[in-house]
């Protein structure tokens, strides 16, 4: 069940600011508060979805385009596509993923180089 309180909900209603980086109909990117990495930056979809199994399982052919395409947007954005220097794009899910707020997330990291797949 989705938690209405979690806080990427209350930064999609606007209760808790973000540093922004791009949103649309479909999704809100912003700055994650306690960057790993140079650039570390967080996309969510605006629908209320706790983790990958639940979007992919739930969301609309469009949801999933939308949220699949903005990561292009946003490496642009930054600077850091595969035509600059490269990024990784990771998502915990569930307790083994070590997944803490619940609702869906992609992490985008760059602007530096990013280590070891898994740490
Ligand atoms: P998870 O462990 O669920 O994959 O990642 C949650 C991420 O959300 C963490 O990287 C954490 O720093 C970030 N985060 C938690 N609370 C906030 C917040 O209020 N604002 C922002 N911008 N990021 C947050």
């Amino acid at each position: 069940m989705y938690d209405k309180n979690n806080i990427f909900a209350k930064i999609l209603r606007k209760e808790i600011p973000c540093n922004k980086v791009l949103e649309n109909d479909y999704v809100l990117a912003f700055h994650d508060i306690c960057p790993q990495k140079k650039i570390h930056v967080l996309l969510i979809p605006k629908g209320a979805y706790i983790d990958l199994d639940d979007f992919n399982s739930n969301a609309s052919d469009k949801e999933i385009l939308e949220f699949n395409k903005a990561i292009l947007e946003i490496v642009k954005l930054l600077k850091i596509s595969n035509k600059n220097n490269g990024y990784r794009v990771l998502s915990n899910i569930g307790s083994d993923g070590g997944q803490e707020v619940p609702h869906l997330h992609y992490h985008i990291f760059g602007g530096e180089e990013i280590g070891k797949m898994v740490a």
